[in-house]
Formats: C-alpha cells, structure tokens, sequence
C-alpha cells in the first residue's frame, strides 16, 4: 500500500500535463488556446526551427507577447507585466511555410483541408529542459461539416488525444472522409488538385514501393497515413517538401500551377525519386533523430536510387542524379548537401563492400540497424551503426568509412559541421 502511495505520488508529480486546444471556426479562422496546471512567468516552446512564430501568432488579449529568448534563440511567452498566468490563446496564421530543419506547421489542399503539426504546438511550463516529463492533452475543434483524422482515428466536431513531448504527427481538418472500406495499405488524404497523373502515379506506386521495402526492411507495424497536398506561389518559388512523422508520410508540392510542371523533363522520375526517398524514411521507423544525418538521408537516397533501377526508371536519368551527387559531393560548402549528396555515395560504397557477402547490402545493415535501435532505444545511434557495419564488412572498412565522414565534414565552414563520429 505505502509502496503504491509512492508509486502514485511519484507520477502525479513528475509530470506536468498541458491543454492544448486548436480550433478552426466557421470563418476558417484558426485559434490555439492554452492551459497549464500551474501558474507559470514564461512557456518555452518545444521546437524552435525559427522566429515565425512571432509573425504568425497573433496573441488574443492583450498584455502577451512572443518573443525570443536571447541565451537559448528558443521562443517563449509571457506578460509585459511579468505576471504569472495559467491560459494563453492565439489566433494563428493557417498557411503554409517551409521550415528548413522542421515540419511545416500547416499543409493546405486545395478542397479547404489543412494539415498540422502538433509538435510546433507543444510548450513547456518554465523551462523545457526540467527533469518534468511532459504530456499534452490535444483537442481539436472544427465546423461539423469537416473531418478531424489522425492515423485510424476519424471525428466530426471535436477529436481529442494525448501526446508525450516527442515529435508529434500530423493532424488532418478538411472534407475528405477515411476510406472504411480499404483496410490494409495506405490511408491516403490526396489533394485533388495534383493534376491526375501524378495522383494515378501515388495510388499505383504505393504497391509496388510497399513489397520492395517489405522485402528488404522489418515491416511497419502501423498501416501508414499518405498526405500528399498542394499550395500556389505567387512570387515564382516551386518545389516540393517530404517528410515521414511517426507511420505518416507528408509530401507537399508548391508552386504557380502543377499543369506546367508535370510537363518538365524527368517530372515522373524526380517525383518516384521523392516519393521513394520518404518511404525509405517511413521503413527506417524514426532512427533519424541521430546527428550524423548523411546515415539516414543518405542511406534513403540509395534506397530510392535502388528502388528506381529495380524498376528500370532511364538510366540517363540515374547516372545524371548521381553525377549531380558526385559534383556537389566535391565542391558544397553546406552541410545538408553533404548530408544527401555525399551520403549518397558513401552509402553507395557500403552498400557495395557489404554485397560482397550479403545479397542485400546496405538494406541488410539497416535491417539490422531498425531492429537493434527498437531493442535498445538509448543506444548510441551512429556507435551502433558502425559497429554493425563493422561486423557486415571489416573492422578496417568501418574505420576507412569513419575517417572518410570526418574528413568531408571538417572541410565545412566551422558553424556548418557536425561533431566527428
Ligand atoms: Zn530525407
């Protein structure tokens, strides 16, 4: 009994619990409203990719500000009278940004739907580095004509659940129901407004991508979630954006029109190549927080290159990404082409030297990397991959491949680099 009372004791005080309530009216505006157990001075935010919070938040009431702490860069809230508070709301701007090393906060589709991200809404009372576990109670609200969707969750009105203070996934508001009649595959969310080709070339590629990897990698545990949406430009900026959260896959397109793009030489392909990319994200199951990020992005952009040959995709196509991939290897002075170019080629290399002996290379390393990574969740990420790799190939190529990393990333300007493995 008293071992309980301390058991009880011990959670109800360790972990600070945060109401997170997100809105979306009738007049499509966006509102997110606060409320924390305790009165605090200041609420840091748990992801600070930028300032734009500072221009997209506009605080309800008056007497709050935004603003950036001068030590740390993150932002937080507080009073102008430098009183406490325990509630705080915003109204928000639901557009979509490119965050250079984050999610975007909000995707937009073109039938009125919005994506979001819960992480970029996630706040510490205080400080978020006090040894308090944080939990968030979400809610989201929305017209009753909208559909609120999380991943096999699906609401009309209101949805609410919890999240720990990890990344986050992504929110789905808008007309588009869950599909109850398929049951395996994906769940897709597609914006209607990708010209139809390349919505055809989403359904039918998801297939054959899925038994490729299912092949190679440990399956996925979750049925993924499938975002795919669109927004329009006006001042000439056109890409795409991908990402992978949790079993959810985001790929946004943007841009003046999609109708002229798909028509530019090697659309399809670079589009596959994309697509490819975050399905290698989505089977390497999160094991991207490690800051050697050449392991993972470079290792999902061999995959992709792998996926694309198995397919036979023009190898005039091929040979022109990795010859792009050679150039900037050589000569870039930023860290997140290294990242993919250069660790294209590396992971190229180790795949070929792991072949020697295993059929599957560098698919077999991270088969093996995934399933250790989910046994010992607090291991030493990259000391754990080159110890794998070691033991696929040889201790001397492990330590060629490690010296070979160091050397590449010393040669960047000091901010750029990353610590030496
Ligand atoms: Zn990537």
């Amino acid at each position: 009994m008293a071992i309980w009372l301390v058991a009880a004791w011990m959670k109800a005080n360790s972990v600070a619990v945060v109401d997170v309530a997100v809105s979306k009216t009738e007049q499509d505006e966006w509102f997110v409203a606060y409320h924390f157990e305790e009165v605090v001075e200041r609420v840091y935010f748990v992801r600070n990719p930028d300032s734009s919070r500072l221009q997209r938040w506009d605080p309800l009431e008056s007497g709050y500000y935004l603003a950036v702490d001068s030590e740390s860069g993150d932002e937080y809230v507080a009073r102008t009278d430098g009183a406490g508070f325990n509630s705080v709301a915003f109204q928000l701007d639901p557009t979509y940004i490119a965050l250079r090393k984050d999610y975007a906060p909000f995707s937009t589709f073109s039938d009125g739907g919005v994506s979001w991200f819960t992480g970029r809404f996630k706040v510490c009372p205080k400080s978020c580095s006090s040894a308090l576990a944080f939990s968030y109670n979400f809610s989201m609200q929305a017209p009753l004509r909208e559909h609120i969707r999380l991943p096999e969750q699906s609401e009309r009105g209101e949805l609410n659940w919890r999240e720990s203070a990890s990344d986050g996934q992504v929110v789905y508001v808008g007309p588009q129901a869950l599909d109850t009649s398929r049951q395996d595959g994906f769940e897709t969310i597609i914006d209607p407004i990708l010209p139809r080709s390349l919505q055809q070339r989403l359904r039918q590629d998801v297939p054959p991508l899925t038994a490729y990897f299912n092949q190679r990698m440990p399956p996925l545990s979750e049925r993924p979630m499938l975002l795919a949406s669109f927004s329009p430009t006006t001042d000439g900026r056109f890409g795409y954006q991908g990402g992978v959260v949790g079993n959810q896959m985001l790929l946004h397109w943007y841009g003046h029109s999609m109708a002229e793009r798909v028509t530019a030489p090697y659309f399809v392909e670079d589009t596959l190549w994309f697509i490819a990319h975050e399905f290698a994200h989505l089977y390497q199951a999160g094991q991207f927080s490690n800051e050697q990020a050449w392991i993972h992005e470079g290792a999902a952009e061999f995959m992709a290159l792998s996926y694309l040959r198995s397919i036979r995709t023009n190898s005039i196509y091929l040979n022109h990404r990795l010859q792009g991939a050679q150039a900037k290897c050589n000569t870039s002075q930023d860290s997140f082409e290294v990242h993919y170019a250069c660790g294209l080629l590396w992971a190229a290399d180790i795949d070929a030297q792991i072949q020697a002996t295993y059929p599957h290379g560098l698919f077999f390393l991270w088969y093996m990397y995934v399933q250790a990574l989910a046994d010992d969740p607090y291991a030493d990420a990259t000391q754990l991959y080159f110890e794998l790799l070691a033991q696929l190939t040889s201790e001397t190529f492990a330590q060629q491949m490690r010296t070979r990393v160091a050397l590449r990333y010393e040669q960047l300007p000091q901010q750029a680099q990353v610590p030496a493995p």
